[in-house]
């Protein structure tokens, strides 16, 4: 049972918007995608662990800190008897471990996750020990990708291949587990442990009068959309969404965007410029914002209020 969803983090979806509405440096632009494809394989290795039949409580995506520092958890799968912690690698291509160092051929340089790995598990058995609860940890890479390919891995190291997966799965299903209120507590503990870290110190500056605006595409992020009646399609994908919710979109992007910048219906116009209607605009942002101070066309969001 899935007990924390993963959702995509608000530093991909600023990078993706930033990517299409500006130049980014290639640096950026490399971040950007290792966070999608990084996003992409964690979301496949959740498709596995959803399919478990075994009793247990997933959690997605955790960050937690202790006195020694913060550790992010991709996966976390309590038991009855055991807690399974993995770290999903999406590489692909070819591989090598050489003594504590990881390295892509030819020799490009990455992160060992073994070690990460080990880090993870020393930091999150702290914190058990902190809340009283002793469980073993059983922890493991899981590298996703079938096209991954693994030279010179230690023999015994905690690693999950991607054709071992399959076995590996069956192997957890099969396990009898038998949950009870403390698993659950400890389950609702660690995912009320979870912090929400702000992105907006690891990106690339960025003005509002830099990007290019226009609403995009909800599925493939194309800028090529027209209004019909009272739909928004797209021209490259042809998909099709009705104004408002594609209007309260472009207004959830450029606060994702500028969360200081005050939301009017000029400025939502000009960001969602295909539609042309001011009259529009007004009603939607009317109809889903509260209005803030004394000034006509400024807008708060019902959610920042804690209303929704
Ligand atoms: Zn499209």
């Amino acid at each position: 049972m899935s007990f924390k969803p993963r959702i995509e983090s608000d530093e991909i979806k600023i990078l993706r918007s930033l990517n299409l509405r500006m130049k980014l440096a290639s640096k950026e632009k490399q971040r950007y995608h290792n966070l999608v494809k990084g996003y992409e394989g964690e979301v496949m290795f959740d498709a596995l662990t959803e399919k478990l039949q075994c009793p247990s409580y997933i959690l997605n995506d955790l960050l937690l800190e202790t006195n020694n520092g913060k550790c992010q958890l991709d996966s976390t799968v309590i038991f009855q008897e055991k807690i399974n912690l993995f770290e999903v690698k999406n590489y692909e291509g070819d591989f090598y471990f050489e003594g504590n160092r990881f390295y892509a051929l030819p020799k490009k340089e990455y992160k060992n996750p073994l070690l990460q790995l080990q880090r993870s598990e020393s930091l999150l058995r702290q914190l058990l020990e902190a809340l009283g609860y002793r469980i073993p940890i059983e922890s493991y890479v899981v590298f996703i990708n079938p096209q991954f390919t693994c030279y010179q891995a230690p023999l015994n190291a905690p690693i999950i291949y991607p054709n071992q997966l399959n076995r590996f799965m069956s192997k957890l299903n099969m396990l009898s587990s038998n949950l009870t209120n403390r698993h659950m507590k400890l389950a609702e503990k660690l995912a009320s442990l979870h912090l929400i870290e702000l992105p907006y110190n690891r990106l690339p500056p960025y003005k509002y009068d830099q990007l290019r605006k226009g609403l995009l595409c909800k599925i493939c992020y194309s800028f090529l959309l027209y209004v019909k009646g009272c739909k928004v399609i797209c021209k490259k994908c042809g998909c099709e969404e009705l104004v408002d919710s594609a209007v309260l979109r472009g207004v959830q992007e450029i606060k994702l965007l500028f969360p200081d910048l005050k939301i009017t219906t000029i400025l939502v116009q000009e960001w969602c410029s295909v539609v042309d209607s001011k009259k529009t605009i007004r009603r939607i942002l009317k109809q889903n914002y509260s209005v803030e101070g004394k000034k006509e066309f400024s807008f708060i969001s019902l959610h920042d209020q804690g209303l929704f």
